[in-house]
């Protein structure tokens, strides 16, 4: 089986956790702040604050923008379930609004629309490791008076027009174990603002500035000096990683470009894609399902993310904070969508493979 991702800890990264290990400080400390300057560093942010996941990062971003009571905020009902469930843990009401089908991503033109005068913050989703047209996004917001909140769990190093995901906004990324840069769990919060980002610091360690001196009620979402070790190496190669990634979705489209019974995926004009997945379209919605059944038994490890739409589930129906609208362009995507392994372990034989069975199981349409 070719996987969707893979996890691989060389002797770098051995060292690094062995070095955490032996020096007995585990819980956060130096290797936390090591991690978080090197990630700022890389990406060109002023700030970035480690914490226990991405959805945590989330939650953090919201609160600590200190929205006002009632509001309400905008996203993608195109993305994984943790963008919805960290706006509801937050407090807020959930709008949706729909996707460009060429990049998946919410659009200012969709995120005005879908908005209402009770919106205070948007959250773009920079999906499958593309961004979102921030540029247009933060001349929306800023005529508005929005926030922005970037959802890059997916998109750590990702640009548009020259700059990084997550300097935007308030950025969350997540370094979950199938992410592109993993420490099995973890998250981060990036901001270029000052006060936002003391706020974060200290909400995410009880509230404290200094021992038992509490300035909020806070809560503990810190990460870990061993998780941090993992991540480090990762962060210094993620160039490299990036690289690799481009270059397994460019040899992927080069070849699946012809044919007919698919849509490969768009990049958008100055945008850099980092590939945390390289999602087609089976232009045929009825056999999509059936793709992806001949994919896996070909031994493809192919994926749908994500089936349905975020909020398309009986535990949000009667949710007052999760108000819904039509997205035509999102939901058609989410049954047409198929994920194909891109990740930066593949040789160029599993490469070959991929291609040869996805003309195959499509050739049947
Ligand atoms: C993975 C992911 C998250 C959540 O990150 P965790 O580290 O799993 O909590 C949030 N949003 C998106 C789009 C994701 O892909």
């Amino acid at each position: 089986m070719i996987p969707i991702s893979s996890v691989r800890l060389d002797e770098e990264i051995e060292n690094e956790v062995l070095g955490v290990l032996r020096s007995g400080m585990i819980a956060q400390g130096p290797k936390v702040l090591e991690f978080e300057n090197l990630f700022a560093e890389a990406i060109g942010v002023k700030h970035a604050i480690a914490v226990n996941n991405g959805t945590t990062a989330l939650v953090a971003a919201m609160r600590m923008l200190h929205l006002p009571e009632g509001s309400e905020v905008v996203t993608s009902p195109f993305t994984f379930v943790a963008t919805l469930n960290a706006a509801l843990e937050a407090g807020l009401t959930v709008r949706f609004a729909d996707i460009d089908e060429g990049t998946f991503n919410v659009t200012d033109e969709s995120l005005i629309e879908a908005s209402t005068d009770r919106t205070t913050c948007v959250i773009p989703v920079h999906l499958y490791g593309q961004s979102a047209p921030m540029d247009k996004i933060m001349v929306a917001a800023e005529l508005r008076n929005w926030k922005i909140v970037e959802d890059a769990a997916q998109a750590h190093g990702a640009t548009h027009n020259g700059r990084a995901v997550g300097t935007y906004g308030v950025g969350t990324f997540s370094f979950y174990a199938t992410k592109n840069l993993t420490t099995g769990e973890g998250g981060l919060v990036t901001t270029n603002d000052d006060e936002v980002a003391d706020r974060i610091r200290i909400y995410r360690n009880q509230g404290m500035r200094q021992r038992y001196q509490y300035e909020m009620p806070g809560t503990n979402y810190r990460l870990t000096d061993v998780q941090a070790a993992i991540g480090i190496p990762q962060i210094r190669r993620m160039h490299e990683i990036t690289l690799q990634r481009q270059h397994n979705a460019g040899y992927l489209s080069e070849h699946l470009s012809t044919n007919p019974a698919i849509t490969i995926p768009k990049i958008a004009d100055g945008n850099s894609h980092v590939w945390h997945q390289y999602s087609i379209l089976i232009n045929d919605e009825l056999r999509r399902d059936s793709v992806l059944e001949e994919l896996n038994q070909r031994g493809i490890g192919a994926g749908v993310y994500y089936p349905k739409l975020v909020h398309d589930y009986g535990c949000y129906a009667d949710n007052p904070q999760v108000v819904v609208t039509e997205t035509p362009i999102a939901l058609n995507v989410t049954k047409r969508v198929l994920s194909l392994p891109v990740h930066q372990y593949l040789s160029t034989n599993d490469l070959d493979k991929i291609i040869e069975s996805v003309n195959e199981a499509t050739r049947m349409l």
